[in-house]
C-alpha cells in the first residue's frame, strides 16, 4: 500500500480525541512508508493528519479546488498541493491516486465521499479497501443506520462487511492490508438487481 486517501472534517470537532487521533494516523501513516492523500486543507481534522504526517517525515499530497484554497486554508507546506478546478476533479484526483480510504469523523463532506468511495466499491469499480477510523465510537450510529439498511434488505450483508472499521490507526492499516474485495458475484448480484428495477418489460 503506496497511498491512502484520508477524508475527514475541514472542523476539529468537540473533543480533543478527534485531533488526537488525526495525528496519530498521520504519524503512523509516514512511519510505514504510506503518503497521503487528502483535500489540500490546513484546518481542522485534515489540517491535523497532514501537520503529522509532515512532521513524521511523510509525503503528503493536497489536492485542492481553487475556490476552496482560502477557506480551508490551502496547505502550502505539503510535498505536492495540486490546484484543480472543481470537487468533481479533486475527488477523482484523490480516487485515482490512493489503494485504499480512511475516514475520519467529519462531516457532510466527510460522508459524501466516504459514500462516494464506498458505493463505487460496491459496483466493482474499485477494489480498494474502505475504512472508518471509529475515534470516540463516532461512527456507531452511521454503523446502526447501514445495519438497517441491510435488514430492510436495500443493500446485501457482503457490502457491509467490505467497511474496516477499528478504533486504532495502526490496526485498521493491518486489517487492509488482510481485505479481500467481496466476490465478482455479489457485485452482479447489484447489477442485476439495478437492471432488473429498471427494466421496463
Ligand atoms: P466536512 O466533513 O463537511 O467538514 O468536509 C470535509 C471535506 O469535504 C472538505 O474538504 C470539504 O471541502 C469537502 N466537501 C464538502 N462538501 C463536499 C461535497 N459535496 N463533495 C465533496 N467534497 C465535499
Amino acid at each position: 500500500m503506496k497511498r491512502v486517501g484520508i477524508y475527514c472534517g475541514a472542523s476539529p470537532g468537540v473533543r480533543p480525541d478527534y485531533i488526537k487521533a488525526a495525528a496519530i494516523l498521520g504519524r503512523t501513516l509516514a512511519e510505514r512508508g504510506i503518503a497521503v492523500v487528502y483535500g489540500g486543507g490546513k484546518v481542522g481534522m485534515m489540517g491535523a493528519v497532514a501537520e503529522a504526517a509532515l512532521g513524521a517525515g511523510g509525503e503528503v499530497i493536497g489536492i485542492i479546488p481553487q475556490s476552496l484554497f482560502d477557506k480551508e486554508l490551502g496547505f502550502a507546506e505539503v510535498s505536492d498541493l495540486r490546484v484543480v478546478d472543481s470537487m468533481h476533479e479533486r475527488k477523482a484526483m484523490i480516487a485515482d491516486l490512493v489503494d485504499g480510504f480512511i475516514t475520519l469523523p467529519g462531516g457532510l463532506g466527510t460522508l459524501d465521499e466516504f459514500f462516494e468511495a464506498l458505493t463505487w466499491a460496491q459496483l466493482g469499480f474499485h477494489l480498494k479497501p474502505c475504512g472508518l477510523l471509529n475515534v470516540a465510537h463516532f461512527f456507531e450510529p452511521l454503523l446502526t443506520m447501514i445495519d438497517h439498511m441491510v435488514v430492510e434488505e436495500f443493500m446485501q450483508q457482503a457490502h457491509r462487511d467490505m467497511i474496516v472499521v477499528d478504533n486504532d490507526p495502526g490496526a485498521l492499516l493491518d486489517k487492509f492490508a488482510m481485505y479481500r474485495p467481496p466476490h465478482a458475484d455479489k457485485v452482479k448480484w447489484v447489477m442485476r438487481k439495478m437492471n432488473a428495477d429498471f427494466s421496463t418489460d
